[in-house]
């Protein structure tokens, strides 16, 4: 086995540090050994807050100077991008496509995050409004708020961790980074990337391991700041032990999206198929449901097999392979296992739901049953579940009826739809002509229910991440 760089050790105050306990990381679809990466002790991963304290401490390096470190990542990511696809292609499975896309928009994030560092403020205080406080000058500003545990999910192992250092370092925070450990290499080489680029040695710290590691961080009094990206449960987890502590949670989803009778399906749905099943449906906001007008219904369901068909299932170095692996043979085998038993329970298969190894092939279903796995809960596999519907409350009431609350997608050209549909719908994003998955990372993002809270997009998730105080001049 090659030797990768540094991606398998723990960052620490700028060093690379070897541990004595190693866990292993899997190509997702050979199986094989790709690398056995260092797991953090108690003890390194509460040196890492310690040390992101002291940096802090020692001093916050200026707005502009955090931009510029920022953008010289942003450009430097181009030399880095090899490296990024052949990682994440490795251990999260991704197709060449859906690796490039991650890459791209890292690139964007961190430009983002730079711009972020150069705006970020406080604001004036319209003190002349009050009677009496007329002579009174009042403003903002937005300070540090501390150190910042990042903890992040698999399925998007650059552009998420990206999500919250960038806006992190931009409020001026050092952040300890806890990576999944089922994909902890792509987050070493940005560790490399952001090093070379001048991030300040004591402003961001990796820490790999599994969920011992995070409890470890969950412990620690001197960090300030959670943002966690993961599941609900974990989020729960997370929760409980802020106590008073301000937190981001970016949470699991059942997202939906609607297609109206007068929907333009050119355009829907070719975006539906690859929003359900790109990156194999590992997505928080993927087409998990699909509402269709009953009047459309037929065509729809027919065009959509014909298109998840044409999605080649498979080795993910191939270019011409559009869905690969998941992200452990369990993950496919409990998909294939919600496909079959919603098969049994009454449901039709128009396409796909077979597997071999780690890949599901693209499944379309209808008539799944609401007591279906495959319906209530997240399935994080490649299947979209289709259903009909005769009036637009009837798709908006079921949409909702999930705990969770992350993002919706309507296609129509009614505005009256339109409205109504965005009125109603309980979700954090709720889109007109687009799928539920849809995204710019300029946007803010997050969910309601049991979704989460707070918003990721750079500008956002700084302001979070920063302590808003008020000061008074009193003449
Ligand atoms: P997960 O919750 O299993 O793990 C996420 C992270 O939490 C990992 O780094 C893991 O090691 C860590 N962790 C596990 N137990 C912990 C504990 N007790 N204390 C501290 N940390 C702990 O999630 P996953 O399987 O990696 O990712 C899939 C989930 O993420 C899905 O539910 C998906 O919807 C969600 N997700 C949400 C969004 C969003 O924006 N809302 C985006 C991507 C993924």
């Amino acid at each position: 086995m090659a030797r990768a760089s540094n991606q398998d050790r723990l960052l620490i105050d700028g060093e690379w540090v070897e541990t004595p306990t190693r866990f292993p990381v899997h190509d997702r679809f050979s199986g094989k050994l790709i690398a056995e990466v260092c797991a953090a002790s108690v003890e390194l991963a509460d040196l890492a807050v310690a040390r992101a304290l002291a940096a802090l401490e020692a001093g916050v390096p200026a707005p502009h100077e955090r931009a510029e470190i920022l953008y010289r990542a942003a450009r430097l990511l181009d030399a880095y991008k090899d490296r990024f696809v052949d990682s994440m292609v490795s251990e999260a499975g991704f197709t060449l496509i859906d690796a490039a896309s991650e890459v791209s928009r890292a690139k964007l994030t961190l430009e983002l995050s730079a711009e972020t560092a150069k705006t970020l403020c406080g604001h004036v205080v319209p003190f002349g409004a009050h009677p009496g406080s007329e002579r009174r000058i009042g403003f903002t500003v937005r300070d540090p708020i501390g150190v910042v545990c990042a903890i992040t999910p698999f399925n998007s192992p650059l552009n998420t961790v990206l999500h919250k250092i960038g806006p992190s370092f931009a409020a001026g925070n050092p952040t300890v980074l806890k990576p999944s450990s089922l994909t902890p290499l792509t987050a070493g080489i940005l560790g490399e990337l952001l090093l070379e680029a001048g991030m300040p040695k004591g402003f961001l710290h990796i820490v790999h391991g599994n969920g011992d590691v995070g409890e470890a961080l969950l412990r620690n009094p001197d960090v300030a700041f959670y943002t966690f990206t993961g599941s609900t449960r974990v989020g729960k987890i997370i929760q409980q032990h802020a106590g008073l502590r301000r937190t981001q949670m970016e949470l699991g989803s059942i997202a939906s999206t609607i297609v109206c009778a007068d929907a333009d399906l050119s355009v829907a749905l070719p975006k539906i198929a690859n929003a359900g099943l790109r990156k194999a449906g590992q997505v928080c906001t993927s087409v998990q449901r699909l509402y269709v007008h009953e009047s459309i219904y037929e065509a729809v369901v027919g065009t959509l097999a014909e298109l998840a068909r044409g999605l080649k299932a498979g080795d993910p170095r191939d270019e011409a392979t559009k869905v690969g692996p998941l992200i452990s043979l369990q993950a496919a085998e409990r998909g294939e296992a919600w496909i079959r038993d919603a098969v049994a329970a009454g449901a039709t298969l128009h396409c796909g739901g077979t597997r071999e190894g780690s890949v599901i092939t693209p499944a379309v279903l209808t008539d799944v049953p609401e007591s279906c796995e495959a319906w209530c809960r997240e399935a994080f596999a490649p299947l979209i579940v289709v259903r009909p519907f005769k009036d637009l409350k009837q798709a908006i009431d079921g949409a909702n009826d999930t705990p969770f609350g992350l993002a919706a997608g309507v296609f129509t050209k009614n505005m009256d739809i339109a409205m109504q549909a965005m009125r109603t719908l309980r979700f954090g994003t709720v889109q007109i002509n687009e799928t539920s998955s849809a995204r710019a990372d300029v946007m803010p993002f997050g969910g309601v229910k049991e979704s989460g809270f707070g918003k990721e997009g750079p500008a956002y998730a700084a302001v979070e991440m920063s302590l808003e105080r008020l000061i008074v001049l009193n003449p």
